[in-house]
């Protein structure tokens, strides 16, 4: 019986985003570890390595599928009510205590994360978004930047075919990955879990290249939506949450931010959830630093009005939500204030055509198979 990561390296083509440094070494540029890797060498991620002077990477199949309400990755501002097709494929670059997403993101870490992989096409998978009315297809539940050939693939296909594209991303990026997802992707989501770089460093990573990674995000105009799950004891005080709001508005006002309560999961069981009035004293500093749309998510209906969003200029009410549910869109059909004409931050359709999930929603069946 072969191992997961056999079964892994098998499913495999020669990836695009390295170089050959002068000492034979290959340098991978997925994302902001750049790891450097000689013959025979695996990545941090577990997923990219170097065979015999090539770096192959993950290809041809998706660790889980699902069809969710695109408020849930969360997007608040592109294309409200919208159907999101979510794929993901194994492994990550980080190696969070507290991933919702472990099963999948630590498969090849932790002998307790089962999940086997689906053999599909991007044909394939775009067909199944299709028949399921999604609008957008979204690589998630992974690291998305650690499979960017993947999900090139896949968004390519998608849009061909007329859907939004989007990443929900851990923002561990390089320079080179952005310029070559740029053309494929539409919105990016960042998780910025802190604004401390020792905490950044037991999670796996580091804070400068996933500040960077929002900058070139922001000047290249992707579409950035920004989410902070709220750790009580971790990332939670004061001075850190003005210093990490202070920096999103440095970039531009009009990034949405969210901030999310946190339950124990995987190895992190021990803090306390977060609490409504924690999210309301957390929106209070980013709104106290200049930031004109933020997002108290996870606790519907306790939060008041920051679970909707309203025009930047006059207070008007533009959508009202319950959790992932719209309770009212008020956007023009091209995307301004009905009360003042204001033009509304982020990428909006010409109407709101109703929500699936207003209604009891099945995923229907997949045609992938387990490998
Ligand atoms: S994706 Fe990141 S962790 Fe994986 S090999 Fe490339 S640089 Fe290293």
């Amino acid at each position: 019986m072969p191992t997961l990561a056999e079964v892994l390296a098998r499913e495999t083509r020669a990836g695009d985003l390295y170089d050959v440094l002068p000492d034979g070494r290959l340098r991978c540029y997925a994302c902001g570890h750049c790891c450097p890797l000689p013959d025979g060498a695996i990545g941090v991620c577990k997923v990219r390595f170097n065979e015999n002077g090539r770096l192959l990477v993950p290809w041809g199949y998706v660790g889980g599928v699902q069809c969710d309400p695109i408020e849930k990755k969360p997007f608040f501002h592109a294309y409200p009510g919208a159907l999101a097709y979510s794929f993901g494929m194994l492994g990550c670059d980080l190696h969070c205590g507290y991933c919702q997403n472990w099963v999948t993101s630590q498969a090849l870490r932790d002998p307790r994360a089962q999940a086997p992989p689906l053999r599909t096409t991007p044909a394939d998978l775009v067909s199944d978004a299709l028949r399921q009315r999604a609008r957008v297809m979204v690589s998630t539940y992974n690291e998305p930047l650690i499979t960017s050939e993947w999900a090139v693939a896949v968004f390519k296909e998608a849009r061909s075919a007329g859907l939004i594209t989007g990443y929900v991303s851990n923002g561990n990026g390089t320079p080179q990955v952005l310029e070559y997802i740029r053309p494929w992707v539409d919105l990016y989501k960042v998780d910025l879990k802190s604004f401390d770089d020792r905490h950044y460093r037991e999670l796996g990573g580091r804070l400068a290249p996933i500040l960077d990674t929002i900058r070139r995000l922001h000047a290249m105009d992707f579409w950035v939506e920004i989410v902070t799950l709220l750790i009580p004891g971790f990332n939670d005080s004061r001075d850190e949450l003005l210093r990490l709001t202070d920096f999103i508005a440095s970039v531009s006002v009009d990034i949405p931010w969210h901030a999310t309560a946190f339950h124990g999961d995987y190895k992190m069981t021990s803090p306390e959830n977060t609490t409504a009035a924690m999210l309301r004293q957390a929106a209070d500093i980013g709104r106290g630093n200049g930031l004109r749309h933020v997002y108290a998510d996870n606790l519907p209906s306790q939060v008041g009005d920051l679970e909707n969003t309203r025009c930047a200029s006059c207070g008007d009410l533009l959508v009202a939500r319950y959790g992932y549910h719209i309770r009212s869109y008020r956007l023009t059909p091209d995307g301004r204030c009905p009360s003042c004409a204001a033009k509304a931050a982020g990428r909006w359709g010409t109407g709101f055509e109703g929500q699936v999930t207003a209604h009891p929603f099945a995923p229907g069946r997949s045609r992938l198979t387990i490998l």
